[in-house]
Parts: C-alpha cells; sequence; structure tokens
C-alpha cells in the first residue's frame, strides 16, 4: 500500500488543517502519512492525534530550504518531534529570517506599486511560517493578481522584481541538526535543483557522504522515467528512494495526498529505507 511523504498545511503555506490531511490520506488508503511544512513544527500534534485516532502511521516532520555550494536545494528532515532540540532550535532562527524578510518583499512591491501591508498577509496565513505564499494570497485578494502562480511569475518567484533572499542553512547543517535530532533527511524534488546527470550524481554522492537519508525519487512533477531513474540512483548509493504529493491544499490546485496528478505511487518501503538511515536506531 502506497504512502504520501510531503504534505503542508495551514501551518505553513498548506489550506487544509492536519486533521483534514489525515483524513484524506485515509481516504486515499494510504498506510503512512508525514506531515513536512516549511520551518514549523506546530501542525504535527494535531496530525498525530488524528492518525492515531485513524489508525494510520505518522511521521513527523519539516521541510528546509537549504544553500549547498551556491545551489538552492530543498530538504525533507523526518522523525522530528516538536519538542526542544539540535534541529527544532534553529526553526526559530529560520522564521525569525523568514518574518525579516517578508518586511523587505513588502517594500519592494510597495515600490512597484503594491503597497501590500503586513495586516493582509498576516489575514491569509493561520500558521507561524510565513512566506512568498501569502503575500501571494494577499496580492490575489487586491486584484493585483490572479492567483498564487500569478502572483509567483509577475513579482515572487526567485529572481523576480520583488524576490528577497532569506537565510537558510547549509544542506550539510541541515543533515548535521537533523541527525542530531534523531531524524533523517531526503533531498527533495530534486529536478527542481536544475543540475545535468553529471551534477545530480557529484550532488547526491556528497550528500550521501554526510549523511543524507534519502532522495526524494517518486514526485507528480517527475516524469515517470524519472522516478524510476531516481530510485535506481537511491539505490546505487544506498540512500532511500522517498516520494511524496507536496499536497499543499487549495494553494496549489491540481495535486492530491497520496496520488498526486494521479498517476503518483509512493511505495511504503520507503520508510522502512528511511528508518534504516535512522541514528542511533537501535534505542528506538
Ligand atoms: P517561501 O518558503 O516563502 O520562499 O515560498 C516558497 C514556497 O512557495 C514553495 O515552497 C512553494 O510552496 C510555493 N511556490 C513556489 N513557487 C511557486 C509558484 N510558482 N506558484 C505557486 N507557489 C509557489
Ligand atoms: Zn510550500
Ligand atoms: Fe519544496
Ligand atoms: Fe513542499
Amino acid at each position: 500500500m502506497p504512502v504520501d511523504l510531503h504534505t503542508h498545511s495551514n501551518a505553513s503555506d498548506g489550506t487544509d488543517r492536519p486533521e483534514v490531511i489525515v483524513r484524506l490520506a485515509v481516504a486515499a488508503n494510504l498506510t503512512a502519512i508525514a506531515l513536512t511544512d516549511h520551518d514549523t513544527l506546530s501542525g504535527l500534534d494535531e496530525g498525530r492525534a488524528a492518525a492515531e485516532r485513524a489508525g494510520v502511521r505518522f511521521i513527523p516532520g519539516v521541510e528546509l530550504s537549504v544553500d549547498h555550494e551556491g545551489l538552492k536545494i530543498h530538504m525533507l528532515a523526518y522523525w522530528i518531534e516538536p519538542i526542544d532540540g539540535p534541529l527544532q532550535d534553529r526553526l526559530a532562527w529560520l522564521r525569525a529570517g523568514r518574518n525579516e524578510r517578508n518586511r523587505e518583499i513588502l517594500e519592494r512591491l510597495r515600490a512597484l506599486g503594491h503597497p501590500v501591508t503586513l495586516d493582509e498577509v498576516m489575514a491569509h496565513a493561520q500558521g507561524e511560517a510565513v512566506g512568498r505564499p501569502h503575500i501571494a494570497d494577499a496580492l490575489v485578494a487586491r486584484g493585483d493578481a490572479a492567483d498564487r502562480s500569478d502572483a509567483f511569475r509577475r513579482f515572487l518567484a526567485d529572481g523576480g522584481p520583488a524576490y528577497v533572499e532569506r537565510v537558510r542553512l547549509t544542506a550539510s547543517e541541515a543533515i548535521d541538526l537533523t541527525r542530531s535530532s534523531g531524524g533523517v533527511t531526503a533531498i527533495a524534488h530534486p529536478a527542481t535543483i536544475g543540475l545535468d546527470a553529471a551534477g545530480y550524481g557529484r550532488l547526491f554522492s556528497q550528500l550521501a557522504g554526510v549523511g543524507l537519508g534519502g532522495i526524494e525519487a517518486y514526485y507528480p512533477e517527475h516524469p515517470p522515467e524519472l522516478r524510476t531513474h531516481l530510485a535506481g540512483i537511491a539505490a546505487s548509493l544506498g540512500l532511500a528512494a522517498t516520494g511524496g504529493s507536496d499536497y499543499h491544499g487549495s494553494g496549489k490546485p491540481g495535486i492530491s495526498i497520496g496520488t498526486g496528478r494521479g498517476d503518483l505511487v509512493v511505495p511504503d518501503d520507503a520508510v522502512d529505507g528511511l528508518l534504516a538511515h535512522r541514528p542511533d536506531r537501535g534505542a528506538r
């Protein structure tokens, strides 16, 4: 039976509550669901409680945006509990960096003739990790963009007129902090990094050498042959081939929990593959 190891709730930039995500996972007959909000663990208690009630396995996670030698990489960290810990403590710093950056983005938008206020943005954010998708929502509400994608295309995308960098961990810091917190990492949607085949080979083996646990092979935007190809690379490096839908509710139209755009199947052995990379797993 399949699993989904990449989802977002309204704790970050998804639109559904964590308990709704769990309900959708049950409806899709999944055996495990991971909640991986950006830079926050605040949805995990609700998600876990809903999963316990429904009898589905729940994997607490978080998605980080990291830097590796100038490359922007998204990294998923699994089995990160909403308690104090090395990675957990850095998340507060990352969220503070987001807030600072959000103010700078709003200054740029004002200079571009779109004076969105922070209050307007916060009206679209239910959780503590606020970012560009919520600014996009505020632009849409003002009539300055048609939808989130249009707002990114016109203003907010990397390199766009209102784009501002934010503080990031490096990939190896994220891996170390995750391991110190008892978790395991996977590179999210590697196709978005934009490397050639040789570049991917180098990246994956470098990060495997510093403790990476998996590669997200099964992803809606990966064509079937890329999913198979990435799963093969993961196996050759001793890494887990993981996957998920990157569900964001109505924030990312056309994506369903479990099945992505209809053809996603993430094998449940991805969970055991990740578990094999967890530090001190004998003690757990
Ligand atoms: P941030 O974390 O604030 O930098 O915003 C990045 C998030 O915005 C990503 O994780 C996606 O969820 C979302 N996003 C990125 N590009 C787009 C896009 N073109 N259209 C809609 N949402 C996007
Ligand atoms: Zn997102
Ligand atoms: Fe991502
Ligand atoms: Fe994501």
